[in-house]
């Protein structure tokens, strides 16, 4: 341990308590160099302490950093984290269950952005989780807010995996974070096109198609454009998600299908969800708006420009990664009625 340093002291049960906590810290404290102890993992979660996933962010995140760890079980509740140098390269991390691969990615993607050769990464588990964000959602939604960032990152769905087998598998490629640019979306523009797929894996296609027949009937007034998609792997599983593309942004909608619930109860949520963001006038839905504080922070830091969003709700989520990023990096996050903005303190 660098006996040097002054650790961050972490409450893992600020706010809403999460995982978020611990996946903003590794991330931050990589990009940083800054270490940290962190109490109280999870605190706020039934279950509390680190589970598969979280312990999967805290391994890559070692690997990719060098790191001195003590802490790092299953169900431990404080961990110690030291970071040396970013290593880029390649890289294979696998979950053990069906733990979000999304989430895992989003802990490392900053470091390898911030690394100065380009880096490739495999990663295997859950690639469709309930309350994280799907492959798609990656790949149609986080990564294209990230390229207008200036970062250039892309992605693989090899196979999808879902709870509670997992087996999915994605490979990343990451180029080094060159060209950091800030980004300012207060309006969004009209709709240009929205677009549905319902996806089903090893279970009747007939699911997907009753999803599609029903949010075409819900979604008419807007014209959707709507496939269905049978996917190879292990496992099994049904997904439906909708692109929302107006001009200024794209937004995108994921439900998982649900032992109990019929396809026609998943795509009328699905619709709900579609109109309550057409229904309002911000750029970004609740998830994309947590989720892309951390690289418009970044993006602040290093360029001392700022970023600003319209969101449709600020969640406790949003508000606790808030604070989080500002005890690790020199920047204010405001949050304001309906707008967010990132800037230099
Ligand atoms: P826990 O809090 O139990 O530790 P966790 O570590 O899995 O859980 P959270 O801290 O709750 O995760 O963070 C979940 C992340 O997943 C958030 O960034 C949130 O924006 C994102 N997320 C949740 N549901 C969706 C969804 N439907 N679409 C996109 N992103 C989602």
């Amino acid at each position: 341990m660098k006996s040097t340093q002054k650790l961050l002291d972490i409450d893992g049960s600020q706010g809403e308590g999460g995982g978020q906590i611990l996946r903003t810290a590794l991330s931050l404290s990589v990009v940083t160099g800054q270490g940290f102890v962190l109490r109280n993992i999870r605190a706020g979660r039934k279950k509390p302490g680190l589970m598969r996933q979280h312990l999967a962010c805290v391994r890559a995140a070692e690997a990719i950093s060098g790191a001195q760890v003590t802490g790092a079980e299953l169900h431990s509740t404080e961990l110690v984290f030291v970071p040396a140098a970013i290593r880029p390269g390649q890289y294979q991390f696998s979950i053990g269950s069906a733990g979000s691969t999304m989430l895992v990615l989003q802990t490392i993607l900053p470091m390898l952005l911030m690394a100065d050769q380009p880096s490739e990464v495999i990663l295997e588990g859950g690639t469709h989780n309930p309350m994280a964000p799907t492959a798609d959602f990656i790949q149609q939604a986080f990564l294209p807010l990230l390229q207008r960032l200036g970062a250039q990152v892309s992605m693989q769905l090899e196979t999808p995996g879902f709870a509670p087998v997992g087996g999915g598998k994605v490979v990343v490629q990451v180029q080094p974070w060159t060209h950091l640019q800030p980004l300012v979306a207060l309006l969004r523009g009209p709709l240009k096109l929205l677009e549905a797929t319902a996806t089903v894996l090893n279970l009747d296609t007939a699911i997907a198609q009753r999803e599609v027949a029903t949010l075409e009937a819900l979604l008419a007034e807007y014209g959707l454009n709507a496939t269905c998609r049978v996917d190879q792997g292990i496992g099994e599983g049904n997904v439906l998600t909708v692109a929302v593309h107006t001009e200024g942004h794209t937004e995108v909608f994921s439900l998982l299908g649900e032992h109990g619930k019929s396809a026609e109860h998943i795509a009328k949520r699905m619709a709900g969800l579609v109109k309550h963001y057409l229904h309002q006038d911000a750029v970004l839905d609740e998830y994309l708006s947590d989720q892309v504080l951390l690289p418009m922070a970044l993006v602040s830091w290093k360029t001392n420009l700022n970023s600003a969003f319209t969101t449709r709700t600020i969640s406790e989520h949003t508000q606790t990664q808030a604070q989080m990023i500002e005890r690790f990096l020199p920047v204010s996050i405001v949050l304001n009625g309906g707008t967010i903005k990132i800037q230099m303190q």
